[in-house]
């Protein structure tokens, strides 16, 4: 709690600072260091999980069921996935022992004066990632100060930069396989005998909503299946939602 405080009271410039800091540090670090880093030191007792238990989410996940089986991982329940995530999220969960899985919901009251028709995702897909991601996110992580995301730097021109740690404001993010390619992922699965998302061998790299992805060619940038068609490429919950200093 009290590195909690610590963090709110931080003034954006020290935590763009301080994730500049910890980026360089990180950079030469495996990712089970700068996870074991993270949440045993940098941001003890004050960081949790956002997993959407897709194409690479094992990876992750199971490098935390080794260091903390019990932290909170946040899973985006939109009641758009397909059931085969929801399946492997809850295969996934028990296999490797974690026990503090939350779903987010959006709020229902929102839901039915925003979506009553269920037809947002097509009219104003960002309103409905707002909705029924960002928001439930958001809620949540006015506990916390720091998250750890799956993202990398080879998934799209748009993660190309990514830093290891991003400050937005308020939060820092962790990305311990940002400089991870699809090579790493795979021989990680192997090397830990982890199961695949069942829908990668039917061509989804990047696994979201059933209504929003699309498989994709072989050699394609992975995202393109993600709202295929559209010239949305995120869902919005990696934007600095704090204010602009955020990196
Ligand atoms: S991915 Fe599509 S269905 Fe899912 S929350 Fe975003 S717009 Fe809505």
């Amino acid at each position: 709690m009290t590195v909690l405080i610590d963090t709110l009271k931080q003034a954006p410039s020290e935590g763009v600072q301080r994730a500049a800091e910890l980026s360089a540090r990180y950079e030469t670090m495996t990712a089970q260091e700068i996870l074991r880093d993270a949440i045993r030191n940098e941001f003890f007792g004050d960081i949790t999980l956002s997993s959407s238990f897709g194409a690479d989410s094992a990876v992750l996940l199971h490098m935390i069921s080794e260091i903390d089986p019990g932290l909170l991982v946040l899973f985006l329940d939109t009641d758009r996935h397909f059931f085969q995530t929801l399946q492997y999220r809850d295969e996934l969960a028990k296999r490797l022992g974690l026990t503090n899985l939350v779903n987010l919901k959006a709020d229902a009251e929102e839901a039915a004066a925003e979506d009553g028709k269920n037809t947002l995702w097509r009219t104003q897909p960002d309103q409905c990632c707002d909705l029924r991601k960002v928001r439930p996110l958001n809620r949540e992580m006015e506990k916390w100060g720091a998250w750890i995301s799956g993202r990398k730097r080879h998934q799209s021109a748009t993660r190309a930069k990514l830093p290891i740690v991003e400050f937005d404001g308020r939060h820092y993010k962790v990305n311990p396989l940002a400089t991870w390619n699809a090579d790493d992922i795979a021989a990680y699965f192997l090397a830990h005998d982890l199961p695949p998302h069942p829908l990668v061998e039917q061509g989804f790299p990047s696994i979201g909503c059933f209504t929003c992805t699309k498989p994709v060619e072989q050699g394609a940038d992975a995202r393109s299946g993600r709202w295929a068609g559209m010239e949305k490429v995120e869902c919005g919950i990696h934007n600095p939602i704090y204010g602009g200093d955020g990196i």
